[in-house]
Parts: structure tokens; sequence; C-alpha cells
């Protein structure tokens, strides 16, 4: 049986990554802030919250992290903890540059102490591309992050890949652009639009408030998008590669599917120029062939598809 450590366990993308994991066998250790406050909602949702080893650690302190490796001598490194969003990294450049940076060092350096065999996967962002030049972004696109967050990730892109020629660690960097789910949290666009719009159409809020929504992204499914994560680090060679869909859907389009769906009228959407950001990526799809030729990863749906479903899915599980 492997071992897999996973960071960021309570995060949408720890839940989908434990529920494969732990279909293939492996012991997983999960990483927590805290025994007291952390929110296993996720992990519960899909019924895995008692197959998880749980260990608190704080990762900007290294000696724990060494600690943890030294017991639990795990075979893989999942990094998916991160302050993940881009709108609360304008309110928090600092803290969320630095824990988003020294942690992933931090794992990093743990490895290369206690065992440069670890593999190691880092939850790398579409978002460092940032002020983009040619679309499809592909692995050799520049990147020209334009949030705190962008740079965060940019900053721990470039260690990963630093360990990696300089030290010989079997790091990736999977860089996900967009991908949705039931259990995003409602601070994320796509969440929000359903969770309220549905509130819309109980009769529980009048209106849907949104900041710049003609903006594309490309966005994909969660539980879809963990299947890469644990394919790279079965291959023979570390190396970077992208998950996407390969298509943007305007936010617009977002709501406005939501809407129609849910019988809504478009009159209960409201533009607050407030909620727009300082900078912001104004279109942004990627190009998956690398990740789906050499990870055999199969990936075909369009975004309203996952959007049809997950709607659903906010429908049964509604409590207001
Ligand atoms: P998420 O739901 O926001 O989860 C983030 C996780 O990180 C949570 O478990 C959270 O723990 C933990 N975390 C946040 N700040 C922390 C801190 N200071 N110390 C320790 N843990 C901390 O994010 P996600 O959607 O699952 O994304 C997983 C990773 O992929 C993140 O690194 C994100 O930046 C990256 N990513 C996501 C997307 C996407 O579209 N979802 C796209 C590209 C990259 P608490 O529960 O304690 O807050």
């Amino acid at each position: 049986m492997k071992t897999a450590i996973v960071t960021g366990i309570s995060g949408q993308d720890g839940a989908y990554l434990s529920e494969l994991l732990l279909k293939n066998d492996y012991k997983v250790i999960g990483i927590i802030r805290s025994y007291n406050n952390s929110n296993l909602s996720k992990l519960r949702y899909l019924g895995i919250d008692r197959k998880i080893y749980l260990e608190e650690c704080d990762l900007t302190d290294i000696p724990s992290i060494i600690s943890i490796f030294r017991r639990y001598k795990p075979d893989e490194i999942y990094n998916l903890a991160a302050q993940s969003s881009v709108g609360l990294s304008f309110e928090q450049p600092i803290g969320t540059i630095a824990f988003n940076s020294i942690s992933v060092l931090n794992i990093l350096e743990s490895i290369r102490i206690v065992d440069k065999n670890i593999k190691f996967y880092q939850a790398s962002s579409s978002e460092m591309y940032g002020k983009v030049l040619n679309l499809p972004i592909t692995e050799q696109s520049p990147m020209h992050p334009l949030s705190p967050y962008a740079i965060s990730k940019a900053t721990a892109y470039w260690s990963v890949v630093n360990y990696r020629e300089s030290y010989g660690l079997f790091a990736c960097n999977g860089v996900l652009f967009n991908h949705e789910s039931y259990l995003r949290t409602q601070n994320f666009f796509v969440k929000k639009v359903i969770h309220q719009s549905l509130s819309i159409s109980k009769g529980l809020m009048d209106t849907l408030v949104v900041g710049n929504i003609d903006i594309k992204r490309d966005f994909g499914y969660a539980r879809e998008y963990v299947k890469p994560m644990w394919a790279m680090l079965q291959q023979s060679r570390a190396d970077d590669y992208l998950i996407c869909s390969g298509a943007s859907v305007s936010l617009r389009e977002i709501i406005y599917f939501t809407f129609d769906k849910l019988n809504i009228s478009h009159d209960h959407l409201v533009s607050d120029t407030s909620l727009f950001r300082p900078t912001d990526i104004q279109d942004i799809y990627g190009d998956n062939h690398k990740a789906k030729s050499i990870l055999n990863w199969h990936y075909d749906l369009n975004f309203y598809q996952v959007l049809d479903q997950l709607i659903d899915e906010e429908i049964r599980n509604f409590a207001g």
C-alpha cells in the first residue's frame, strides 16, 4: 500500500483527490491547520472523512513538516494548501504571497532533507500567465502575473522547477485552470452564481450582485481534474502539465445559462463596479494536448454540461 500526504485536504481538490487516492488503495494522511477549526464537511459529503489520518501542521514551520514526513514515510506528497482566492489576495497581498510561496519551499526542502525519493505535486495555477499575449496558453507561454495570488503561485512554480533541476527531486507542477464543483466555497464565482440564483428562484434573495462579468475563463470539473494530479506522479519522469478544457466562456454566459435553467429573469442581475478587481485577465484558455497524450487523461466536457450537473447537485442539497 502506498502512502500519500495531502495538504489542503479540507478544500475542494483535497476532498476529490483523497477520494481518488482511497479508491486506488492509498493510505491518505491529510494535513490540516488545526484540529479545532478545520472544516471537514467536504470530506464528510464524499463519505471519506473517517478513512483519512489527519495531522495538524503549520506549513510555515519546517521542523513540523520534517517530523510528519519522518513519521509517515510518504511515497507521494500533494500540496494543495494555499490562500486560493485571487480577490482576497488583493486584500491580503503579503499574507498570500508569504504563505503560498514559503509553504512550498518548506515542503521541497523537507523532501530534500528526509528522502529525495518522495514524489511531489504542486497545485499551480493558470493565473500565473496573467497578461496573455497569445492563446491558447501552452507549457511554454511566458508568465506575467496580475495579482498577488498569481505572484505567489509563480514563485512556488519556479521553486518546484528549481528543486527538480538542481537537486533531482521528482517534483511536478500541475497548472490547473479554473475547475468547479458542488464543493467549491461560496466566495468563488460559479458556486456563488448557482447558490444565489437558487435563492432568488425560491424568493429568498432578490438580486445577484456581480463585478466584471465580461471576462472569460477556461472552466472544468474538479472531480475530473484531480485525475491528472495523480497521473503526474505515476510517470517515470517529473514534468509540468497544463490541465484545462481548451475553451473559455464568459462569466455573463454562465449567469444567463443558470438564470435560464432556473427560470429567472435577467433583470435580477446587478453590476457593482466596486467588485471589479484592480487588474484582471480578460480571456484565457489553455492547450491540454500534453496532459492528454502523456498522462492519458480523457476530458471532453464542455462547461455547460458541467454547469448543468452542478446546478442539479445544488438543487438536491439546497438548504437555503
Ligand atoms: P480551496 O477549496 O480554497 O482549499 C484550499 C485549502 O488550503 C484548504 O484546505 C485550506 O484550509 C488550505 N489553506 C488555506 N490557507 C492556508 C494556510 N494559511 N495554512 C494552511 N492551509 C491553508 O482550494 P481548491 O479549489 O481546493 O484548490 C486547491 C489548490 O489548487 C490551491 O492551492 C489553489 O490555489 C490551486 N488552484 C485551484 C484552482 C481552482 O480552480 N480550484 C485553479 C488553479 C489552482 P482551511 O480549510 O483550513 O481554510
